[in-house]
């Protein structure tokens, strides 16, 4: 009889679970359903929470059927951070569409936040003051939508994370509860109490009585149907600490890096550290009694500059030809570009920049534009890997890498010769699903943390080129670049 556990990730642009056999230390099966997101205003992104629960619940039965040949022991979820549903603990009905971490409709307010109440937040959260976090999207709901309010007079509202919404829906309303990774992302947390904060839920007027319970990663949240039995919902986290966790980036010294749409780089750190460089400060995972911190820091664009190229500027087919072109060349011939679409992340925070190309000239071809954007991705992961040396307390040793734009050999190469470091690429890339199924293991006392760190199997190791030199130069030669680019 085969032994499985489901891992669900109930991520930004697509719900998929994922069937994991136990003793194969690998997944079997796949299933996954696209999640529609809407924008009813420039810089507002929702998504319809009962569609999300209902394609979760499509994309487990899936996978159960595939479990045919065994049994499915547990469940284990890790989900798109940050976004927050708000829902009738009576109907289990959403009073409003789930605000959607990308989402911007709060940043005047959070804007507004004088400096000494932003440094009490950061103090206690970890976090900046930003429409990103929880807390100012659900402030927003309470503040706009009358039936919310009518509804928490009633003492009927519930108000929290995608995780916490899938748990309370899959365990028929009997337990409405949270792991520490997701609400060290709401900034009404205290990182070090590990409890939601009187004094943040009085600033963003959210009452505790709407809020999950916050427990650690490796909870059993409850019970679940599926198919004609019950199974355990075990192993909960946020989709960046799992992906952490699914590197097997156990302690400080490893980072890890997931080149999708941004760039997310997250590293261990031995108790909470706080940023003197724009990082953020966030729960890593909290199993077997402990907590691991994480410093965390995410550049808005990577892999959406190559999108760029091919959806605006027809210079590629596909993503994955940026590889050939970029190679094809010896360098961008004195080419870079500043990925700012959107502004700049860390460690810049400047909201205004905007998208540079420069140095052109007469004799740039579109080769050296193609290897500028995928050079531009290394770059930004080498701003983070400088902050986390200043802030870190721990050498970066070596960087493991997952997320779409991973697959390109020549970013991943030129990544280990910007950094000085190996960039160490796994066998399975979906970290996210795998950090969850190794917490639902670790959960269900399946696995433990020796075993995970011996499961992991290395695809490729990029080892630097021993020219510090040039890629130091190249390097400063971008910052240049981007100082161009700031507007302050
Ligand atoms: P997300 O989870 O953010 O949607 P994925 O991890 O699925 O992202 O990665 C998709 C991103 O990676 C896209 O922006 C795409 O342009 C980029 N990408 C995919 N394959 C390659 C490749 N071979 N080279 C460079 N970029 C790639």
């Amino acid at each position: 009889m085969k032994r499985y556990l489901i891992s669900l990730d109930a991520g930004t642009t697509s719900i998929r679970a994922f069937l994991y056999d136990l003793d194969a230390q690998a997944f079997v099966h796949r299933a996954g359903q696209e999640v529609e997101n809407s924008y009813p205003h420039p810089g507002w992104v929702e998504q319809d929470a009962d569609e999300i629960y209902y394609k979760a619940a499509y994309v487990l039965s899936d996978c159960l059927r595939a479990a045919a040949d065994g049994t499915v022991l547990g469940v284990g979820i890790t989900n798109q951070r940050e976004t927050v549903v708000l829902f009738d603990s009576e109907t289990g009905d959403p009073v409003y569409p789930a605000i959607v971490w990308q989402c911007r409709r709060t940043s005047a307010f959070c804007a507004s936040i004088p400096k000494t109440d932003a440094q009490r937040i950061r103090r206690k959260t970890g976090l900046l003051p930003d429409a990103y976090f929880s807390a100012s999207k659900i402030k927003w709901v309470l503040e706009n939508v009358p039936a919310a309010r009518e509804l928490m007079k009633q003492g009927r509202l519930r108000a929290g994370t995608v995780d916490a919404y899938l748990i309370w829906k899959f365990t028929e309303g009997k337990t409405f509860c949270t792991d520490y990774t997701n609400a060290s992302r709401t900034m009404l947390f205290d990182l070090r109490a590990l409890d939601w904060d009187e004094e943040l839920l009085a600033y963003f007027g959210v009452p505790r009585e709407i809020l999950p319970d916050a427990r650690p990663s490796d909870a059993v949240m409850g019970e679940m149907k599926l198919g004609k039995g019950r199974v355990p919902i075990a192993g909960i986290m946020g989709d960046q600490q799992a992906a952490l966790f699914g590197q097997a980036c156990l302690g400080a010294g490893d980072a890890k890096a997931t080149y999708g749409t941004g760039l997310f780089m997250l590293f261990p750190t031995n108790g909470p550290v706080f940023s003197e460089s724009g990082l953020l400060t966030t729960v890593g995972r909290a199993d077997g009694g402990k907590v691991v911190y994480a410093l965390e820091g995410s550049v808005f664009h990577a892999g959406s500059g190559v999108q760029w190229l091919r959806d605006e500027m027809g210079l590629l087919e596909n993503a994955a030809e940026s590889e050939r072109l970029a190679a094809s060349v010896a360098d961008t011939g004195g080419v870079f570009f500043v990925p700012a679409f959107t502004g700049l992340g860390a460690p810049y925070w400047d909201p205004d920049a905007r998208g540079l190309l420069c140095g052109i000239t007469r004799g740039t071809r579109k080769e050296h534009v193609v290897r500028a954007v995928l050079e531009s991705i290394a770059y930004g992961a080498r701003d983070l890997a400088e902050c986390l040396g200043r802030d870190g307390g721990a050498l970066l040793r070596c960087v493991k890498c997952d997320g779409g734009a991973s697959a390109n050999d020549f970013l991943m190469q030129f990544q280990a010769d910007v950094l000085g470091i190996p960039v160490d690429r796994p066998v399975e890339r979906e970290s996210t699903a795998l950090g969850a199924a190794y917490m639902c293991a670790l959960a269900l006392g399946y696995t433990d943390e020796r075993e995970i760190a011996r499961s992991r199997r290395s695809e490729k190791i990029f080892t630097p080129s021993l020219n510090r030199t040039r890629y130091d130069g190249l390097y400063a030669e971008y910052r240049a670049a981007v100082s161009r680019a700031l507007t302050r």
